[in-house]
């Protein structure tokens, strides 16, 4: 390739970002005047295990490999790093196709770490015959025992000297199926004094009598992570082969295999991980919240799984953002959740149509407004985009206002409804309270009220009164119901791992998690919501209907609320 082109690839088609700086793009653009490779095009791979659901940390991985690839005119491979046959599910596989998607990424090739069995046992062969590698009798204890420590040289197997004949002999029996778990594995053959551990003989075969996903009973001997990577890589021939800073010390163990086989020197280039405060970002563990029921599902709204966040209400758009103003650095951190929420309120906020939504009602009777009488007040629906246009919203005698929105005797610097006071109801009337009706609790349980025909529209009089508080509404006779599901942080400390001396991170799972309000009523226009459908319940935060919801019995989620209150709470000492 000559010069680095800088075209969009339709094949990879997302919306461009924002391009801060990233010393991973300089490592590209170095190496395209280097023609380290060539003149091979830029060519990168996304290589999930199948073990379990995407999540928020993947994006980040993914929006790497995908934007840098198409900035340079380059192409993606989804790879599924499907080595692990005991641990793999065709579910897991399915779910993270439909999850990259969402992101907005199409991949170039799809392929399969076990594709490459074949090619990889081929490769083993050509190694040992090479005299460098060899089969190792030891039980996994022992090869722990020999490999010395960080300071400590390891020491050599009694096996390492078997010859390329027995080597051979032995790898194939191992195939064939004669030896049980565990009895033999193949070694790499590089130097048991190494001072990186990594390339104290590494384990690359070991023998696992399982039924794979995909290659079923045809293997009984599967590749370690370090042997297939680099070479599925290679097959692929990825330029650049992103991951996460825990690989820097298997870096020399990659080029190795490459080197010895003498194959496309793919290159791999480490970054740091994503990590969030009040969120773990581990497959393993989001799984034993699945397995423990801690939660509802993988696609639970709280959990921080793409399908999760998808459910929820987030968008892709907020996500890219995300990822991209994190930025990518050669440290390990951690991002604060507030971050992300930022940019999720970011984005709903320009596309987010607005509606009204009242959590806990109370009912509000206007007493001079004619009986019987519906008029339609036009509502904005979203002031950041004109485009947006307006809808109509039935107003009446009977309305209902949130409990939370009346005070009988209002606290100093509230600007709600008391007796005495007029607000603004938003699109409609000015309205003044004038009496309640308690019930035997002494609890009001209705306002009474008087209204101003004059400010139609919920604008100033001619007289240019004006009032201080505006406050949301529904019309009692066409309200719609819907559960309402309230969402908090699944964790309760900004390290859910950060526990005393024996107890599991589940100890720190947030028992107020999920709040149901299953008595809102809502403005008639959701009624027709379709799952995935986002909105902004004005005053009350950003809502996405729910798979669950259907016509009659509505659901929606809190996607996020449209001010940060954990924050507040956790200032004032109260956070739970
Ligand atoms: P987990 O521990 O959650 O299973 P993993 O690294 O084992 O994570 P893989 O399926 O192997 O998960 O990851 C696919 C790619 O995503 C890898 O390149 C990995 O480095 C990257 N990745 C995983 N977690 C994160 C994260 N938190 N931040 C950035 N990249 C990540
Ligand atoms: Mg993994």
């Amino acid at each position: 390739m000559s010069a680095p082109n800088l075209k969009a690839n339709t094949g990879n088609a997302a919306p461009p970002n924002p391009k801060p700086s990233n010393f991973i793009r300089d490592i590209i653009v170095r190496d395209l005047e280097a023609k380290k490779f060539g003149d091979a095009q830029v060519q990168t791979r996304f290589p999930p295990e199948p073990n379990g659901y995407l999540h928020i940390g993947h994006c980040k991985a993914i929006c790497l490999d995908f934007q840098l690839a198409d900035e340079f005119g380059g192409k993606t491979n989804l790879r599924f790093d499907d080595t692990n046959p005991e641990k793999e599910e065709q579910e897991y596989v399915d779910s993270i196709m439909a999850d990259v998607r969402w992101l907005g990424f199409e991949w170039e090739g799809l392929h399969y770490a076990s594709d490459y069995f074949d090619q990889l046992h081929a490769w083993a062969v050509k190694l040992i015959e090479a005299g460098k590698a060899y089969v190792d009798d030891l039980t996994a204890d022992e090869i722990r025992q020999h490999r010395g420590t960080l300071t400590e040289p390891g020491k050599n197997s009694p096996y390492r000297d078997r010859s390329v004949a027995e080597n051979l002999d032995l790898f194939e029996r191992m195939r064939q199926g004669e030896f049980p778990n565990g009895a033999k594995v193949l070694r790499a053959k590089i130097d048991m004094a190494a001072p990186n551990i990594n390339l104290r003989d590494p384990v690359m075969y070991r023998i696992l009598h399982a039924e794979h996903h995909r290659t079923g009973a045809k293997w009984c001997i599967y590749p370690m992570y370090d042997y297939a990577h680099g070479q599925s890589d290679s097959l692929e021939r990825v330029t650049h082969s992103m991951c996460t800073l825990e690989f820097t010390d298997h870096q020399p163990i990659y080029r190795w295999y490459i080197e010895q086989l003498g194959i496309f020197p793919s290159q791999q280039i480490e970054f740091d991980r994503l990590n969030l405060t009040y969120t773990l970002l581990s497959k393993r563990k989001l799984r034993q919240l699945v397995q423990e029921k801690r939660v509802a599902g993988w696609d639970d709204p709280r959990m921080p799984t793409i399908s999760g966040i998808r459910r929820r209400g987030y968008t892709p758009e907020a996500m890219r953002n995300f990822v991209a103003a994190v930025g990518v650095s050669r440290t390990n951190g951690s991002t604060d959740f507030a971050m992300l929420e930022h940019f999720v309120r970011e984005d709903l906020n320009k596309r987010a149509h607005r509606a009204m939504a009242v959590l806990k009602p109370l009912k509000l009777v206007i007493d001079n407004y004619p009986e019987g009488q519906v008029e339609e007040m036009e509502a904005v629906n979203n002031p950041e985009d004109p485009g947006a246009g307006v809808r109509k919203v039935p107003f009446a005698r009977e309305l209902f206002i949130d409990q939370d929105d009346f005070k009988e005797e209002p606290p100093k610097g509230y600007f709600r409804l008391s007796p005495g006071r007029e607000v603004r109801l938003r699109f409609a009337y000015f309205v003044t309270a004038t009496s309640v009706v308690k019930n035997a609790a002494g609890e009001v349980v209705e306002v009474h009220a008087t209204y101003d025909p004059a400010t139609r529209g919920g604008n100033n009089p001619p007289d240019g009164r004006k009032v201080k508080g505006t406050i949301h509404w529904v019309c009692a006779r066409h309200a719609v119901e819907a559960e309402l599901r309230l969402y908090d942080k699944l964790f309760t400390k900004p390290d859910p791992n950060d526990v005393p001396e024996g107890q599991e991170f589940t100890a720190n799972l947030n028992a107020q998690s999920l709040e149901v309000a299953t008595t809102a009523k809502l403005e008639p226009s959701l009624a027709s919501a379709k799952p995935g459908d986002r909105y902004q319940f004005e005053r009350v935060g950003y809502f996405c209907a729910d798979p669950d919801s259907k016509p009659g019995k509505l659901v929606f989620n809190r996607t996020v609320a449209l001010k940060d209150s954990w924050a507040k709470q956790e200032k004032r000492g109260g956070a739970k």
